[in-house]
């Protein structure tokens, strides 16, 4: 099997019938881009930013933050490259950042949540950001998004930043601005968020939300399946959201990567995949077996 991943790692990937499927790559740590060839992937579909946040000397400032941006840029090239701003909370703290003793964090103040309550730490990022995307193809995604005001106060905030950058003269670019669907108060009714850019399901907490199974908790895994017919009918109401919408849609959580639930995701109309490295062979052979029908 080693041998036939090789054969198609660098082809695009295709479902049996011939139709095109994207398949991603998500990031946590860009120092391990260095030995990935960007010929294997679509582009990046998820880089989560919370490896900036978790050194022991505290939080990232705004340079520190560009030159990380711009270096996984770079490495892309022309493809598109998706970074999420920070989510911390939940299975993520962050010292200095999040609230402690929260009874639930899941439930808590984590993800866009917390950078809207801390919009100084939340405007750096913005900034950094928007400086980066002279640098690429740069589409910016905010995770744990609940309601459309959410988008609409994050929005107001990057613009803000847009426009200090200019006052000084730093260039900088405004990129497209989209949302995690990873809340099923969103996978519910996706047509209320069409302030978004682009969509890009978030199955890892979508699985828990829908499951009522937190995805920390071992003795509840089993329960917590992104298999469950009630998380598939959920991803088909938001591909079919977003096509009503006409904006993109992707999934970056694990279940992309798992060759069981691929031909579920495929029947669910779903053409673009984001999937930890190591995956991308075995996702686009498995691909190939697949006929979609039922999209
Ligand atoms: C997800 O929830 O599916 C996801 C991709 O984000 P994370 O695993 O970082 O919460
Ligand atoms: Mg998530």
């Amino acid at each position: 099997r080693v041998g036939a991943e090789a054969a198609v790692l660098r082809e695009p990937a295709h479902i049996a019938s011939g139709e095109r499927v994207a398949v991603l790559i998500n990031v946590a740590k860009p120092d391990e881009l260095a030995a990935i060839d960007p010929a294997i992937c679509d582009g990046i579909g998820l880089v989560r930013t919370e490896f900036l946040f978790s050194s022991p000397a505290g939080l990232p400032d705004e340079e520190t933050q560009y030159r990380a941006y711009r270096t996984i840029l770079e490495w892309a090239g022309d493809k598109p490259v998706t970074i999420r701003t920070v989510d911390a909370g939940g299975d993520k703290p962050v010292a200095g950042l999040t609230i402690d003793g929260e009874s639930n964090p899941f439930l808590g103040t984590r993800g866009v949540r917390l950078s809207l309550e801390r919009p100084a730490i939340f405007r750096l990022q913005l900034r950094a950001l928007a400086r980066a995307a002279e640098h690429g193809n740069l589409k910016i995604m905010l995770p744990m998004v609940t309601v459309p005001s959410e988008i609409d106060r994050a929005a107001a905030l990057l613009g803000a930043a847009i426009e200090e950058l200019e006052a000084e003269g730093i260039p900088c670019r405004r990129p497209p601005l989209g949302i995690m669907v990873e809340v099923p108060a969103v996978a519910v009714v996706p047509e209320l968020f069409g302030a978004a850019a682009f969509f890009s399901i978030g199955s890892n907490d979508l699985t828990q939300y829908t499951t009522a199974a937190a995805r920390d908790i071992a003795a509840v895994a089993e329960l917590g399946d992104a298999g469950h017919p009630a998380v598939i009918a959920l991803i088909r109401n938001v591909v079919e959201g977003a096509a009503k919408l006409g904006i993109d849609v992707s999934l970056c959580g694990d279940m992309g990567g798992d060759p069981q639930l691929l031909p579920a995701l495929m029947s669910a109309g779903l053409r673009a995949v984001s999937v930890a490295p190591p995956l991308v062979g075995r996702v686009k052979l498995a691909l190939a077996r697949i006929s979609g029908e039922g999209a």
